[in-house]
């Protein structure tokens, strides 16, 4: 029995009274609910009777060969993609399916891309006053003053992403590493409950993986935030693995720690035994 059948129809039948914004239910289960999710594309298809639950907190890394269809299952949560058919929760409270994009993100899914996009010209502490302000949907005036709940806030993240030296420098003298960092601060001005991050370490160097292991760990946890991570770099996910999931045509082929998954031997086959670097992307 699934968690959404096992509420009662006491709990569900006002909530048609609860406003999209409300903030997520996780009292009954999961953060994050994907049921027989299916996607084709011209007849093929990406994602097949796709199942993933992600619980509050959680930390979970998503690996799987190229077109395994793990970009497409961050298009189906974050409302890019409409799968053709399944179910997708956001708690017990909302029906991904039945929002769009920017609705979705409002109720704190953040999502971070792979290649990083903030403001060059602006500074460190500047992107993040930014980030804040796109939540409240106004055009941001960097020169109004700011409120001081605000100002605390990007000196928490600021903190949190390490980059505190560097808040008064312009993004564009930052490290690769660096900004993706800012990036990750960015989706965090707005307090998210679930962070979805395609392939952070790309491109990054050892020094800068480690301190985006302890940064991504430390984020995860429960009342903070539950933190889906893509990734090909197979030590750089050893170092950070709880629960991994393998995607296949996709489907989950495997599912659990960093040691089972990797001795399963449907995963070694289409996976972990060709060169990872050579199949993933
Ligand atoms: P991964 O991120 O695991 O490498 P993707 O989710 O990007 O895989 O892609 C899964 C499969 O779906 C691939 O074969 C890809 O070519 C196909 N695909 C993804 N998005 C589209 C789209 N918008 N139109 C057509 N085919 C797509
Ligand atoms: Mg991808």
């Amino acid at each position: 029995m699934s968690f959404l059948q096992s509420l009662t129809d006491r709990e569900r039948v006002f909530d048609f009274l609860i406003p999209a914004s409300s903030p997520v239910d996780v009292r009954h289960g999961p953060i994050l609910y994907l049921e027989d999710v299916t996607v084709s594309f011209d007849g093929f298809k990406a994602i097949n009777d796709l199942n993933l639950t992600i619980d509050d907190g959680e930390l979970r890394c998503i690996i799987g060969p190229n077109g395994a269809g793990k970009t497409t299952m961050m298009d189906i949560i974050t409302g890019k993609t409409r799968p053709d058919r399944g179910s997708v929760w956001f708690g017990s409270r909302h029906n991904l399916l039945a929002m769009n994009e920017p609705d979705i993100a409002s109720l704190g899914i953040g999502r971070k891309f792979q290649k990083p996009t903030v403001f060059e010209a602006l500074t460190v502490f500047e992107n993040l006053e930014l980030a804040m302000a796109a939540d409240k949907r106004i055009l941001p005036t960097l020169t109004a003053r700011m409120t001081g709940e605000t100002r605390d806030r990007i000196e928490e993240v600021l903190v949190t992403i390490g980059l505190t030296e560097l808040r008064q420098r312009p993004a564009g003298i930052l490290s690769h590493g660096q900004k993706q960092w800012l990036e990750i601060g960015m989706l965090l001005m707005q307090r998210p409950r679930l962070l979805l991050v395609d392939e952070p370490v790309a491109g990054m160097t050892e020094q800068e993986m480690e301190r985006t292991a302890e940064l991504l760990t430390g984020l995860a946890g429960k009342g903070k935030q539950s933190v889906v991570v893509v990734e090909h770099d197979m030590g750089f996910v050893r170092s950070i693995a709880r629960t991994v999931t393998v995607l296949h045509q996709g489907s989950v082929l495997a599912e659990g720690s960093m040691d089972q998954v990797s001795n399963d031997p449907k995963v070694v086959e289409v996976y972990l035994g060709a060169d990872p670097d050579e199949e993933a992307a």
